[in-house]
């Protein structure tokens, strides 16, 4: 394994590395975490110090329990988050993997993150673990709307967006604490875990089970691990290459090597 985290090691040695591997890889895969969306100005909402959970309790508020019992106090959480994913713009991050898509060099991105910001760089292949803000659905009548009409109305003065067919209350379709995943979301991604021959991890420090354990899966089945983020995680010590920085400088250049030679 190269590490890149001291500056006693070159990263462009662990660049060249990761290029590399993609370059040799038949069925490539991608995992992102919220790293991946921070420099878009999203905060990783999971993370404490993020500035949205200095006033309130994540596991707490983002749940689906405060959700039922106390809406109000979610929504006025979440009136944030929605602000900063609507405004949000994807980075050179979501762009060299998007190019990688396109260039064939991977397969698929399972994300983590709600904010669709893969699919605005011009991703097709994304297995979203946590769903999405583009739509809500009812909670009385469970019918599904387009979230566009709904959130900015919602942002601007903070009302609850309700059913335009029986006046129940819209839940984001994103998968707050205490949730089940989408259960075709999670036999996809297990299904492109088992798979593949190269996990690239960006952005995720795999915390959040059960996705955390998708590059185990992959690992037992004797694929490739290259693991991108700022803080270490659980799977370093297996990974062919660790790259401790930010994704937003180090995929563009990994990319120019994998893709432009
Ligand atoms: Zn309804």
């Amino acid at each position: 394994m190269r590490e890149s985290a001291s500056p006693a090691f070159a990263p462009i040695t662990a660049i060249e590395d990761a290029a590399a591997l993609l370059r040799k890889a038949q069925r490539a895969i991608v995992l992102t975490g919220a790293g991946v969306s921070t420099p878009s100005g999203i905060p990783d909402f999971r993370s404490e110090g993020s500035g949205l959970w200095s006033r309130d309790e994540p596991l707490e508020v983002a749940s689906l329990s405060i959700f039922r019992t106390a809406p109000e106090r979610f929504f006025h959480w979440f009136r944030t988050l929605a602000s900063q994913i609507l405004d949000a713009r994807p980075n050179a991050a979501h762009l060299a993997l998007a190019e990688f898509e396109t260039s064939g060099c991977i397969r698929a991105i399972i994300t983590q993150n709600i904010d669709s910001l893969h699919q605005k760089a011009g991703s097709n292949h994304v297995v979203e673990m946590h769903g999405s803000l583009r739509t809500l659905s009812c909670t009385c009548c469970f019918k599904q709307h387009e979230s566009e009409r709904f959130l900015q109305p919602f942002i601007r003065e903070g009302t609850l967006p309700l059913c335009p067919n029986c006046n129940g209350l819209l839940k984001p379709d994103v998968i707050l604490f205490g949730e089940q995943l989408p259960q075709s979301a999670w036999n996809e991604a297990q299904r492109a875990a088992r798979q593949c021959d190269l996990m690239l991890v960006a952005g995720s420090s795999l915390e959040v089970l059960p996705v955390a354990g998708l590059p185990m899966q992959a690992l037992d089945r004797g694929a490739h691990l290259i693991i991108i983020n700022h803080t270490p995680t659980y799977l370093n010590v297996r990974a062919d290459v660790v790259i401790m920085g930010d994704v937003a400088t180090t995929l563009p250049e990994i990319a120019k090597r994998a893709l432009h030679g």
